[in-house]
């Protein structure tokens, strides 16, 4: 099974995927988000003030995390979601994996419009689970108000999931991405999704990927 790295906007629906693909199949995932959050609440308040800010955390930082992950893996295939978000990391990180002999990688650009992103994220709650919500959206509003499905613990929202704090993420993503897609392209590992359409679809066309990388764009 190959591993994936998803590059992505803020709300593309990466994280939802990512709980998916692990559910059906051997994947781990390694959000850099989540990870960041778990060192929060063990009291870094440095990284916390970073994080609310909505501007990215420094790249030794994230990578030195990423590392550990991948190495407690021992192989497994894993689905990165949230790095690399610079050409820099991105060079690290191809470094980080050839050295721990992660071969079998594919690179997914999920797209979507900035108006989507930030519908999206307006309505996003989440459970310390992992597992997130859309209180606008049917297909992906918990049973009761509040409330996670999974495990019956209160959904907040994001202290970052603010307008303008969105309007900052999306910058960062912009700005940061044209680089790391021809650094890829190059590599000839990169494939992309439209993540404007439901999430049956968005996962059809990933699956597709993860079984057949032939279909390259
Ligand atoms: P996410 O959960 O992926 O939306 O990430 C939330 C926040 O964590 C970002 O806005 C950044 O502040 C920080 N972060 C996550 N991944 C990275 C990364 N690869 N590089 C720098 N900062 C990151």
């Amino acid at each position: 099974m190959k591993s994936i790295i998803f590059i992505a906007p803020p709300a593309s629906g990466k994280g939802t995927l990512s709980k998916i693909l692990e559910e059906n199949y051997d994947y781990k995932h390694l959000s850099t988000g989540d990870c960041l959050r778990e060192e929060i609440e063990k009291g870094n308040s440095e990284l916390e003030e970073i994080m609310k800010t909505g501007k990215l955390l420094n790249d030794e930082i994230i990578l030195s995390l990423v590392a550990e992950k991948i190495s407690s893996l021992k192989g497994r295939p894993f689905i990165l979601d949230g790095c690399p978000r610079t050409i820099n990391q991105a060079e690290i990180l191809t470094k980080l994996l050839k050295d721990a002999k992660v071969t079998d990688v594919i690179v997914v650009k999920l797209n979507i419009t900035d108006n989507v992103a930030m519908e999206r994220i307006l309505g996003r709650v989440v459970c310390s689970c992992g597992k997130s919500y859309n209180i606008y959206n049917d297909e992906f509003k918990p049973e009761t108000d509040g409330i996670c499905d999974k495990c019956n613990q209160k959904l907040v929202k994001r202290t970052d999931d603010t307008e303008d704090k969105i309007l900052i993420r999306i910058n960062e993503y912009k700005k940061n991405i044209e680089p790391i897609v021809n650094f890829y392209n190059k590599k000839e590992i990169l494939f992309e999704v439209d993540a404007t359409g439901n999430i049956e679809d968005i996962l059809k066309n990933v699956k597709g990927l993860i079984q057949d990388d032939s279909k390259r764009t």
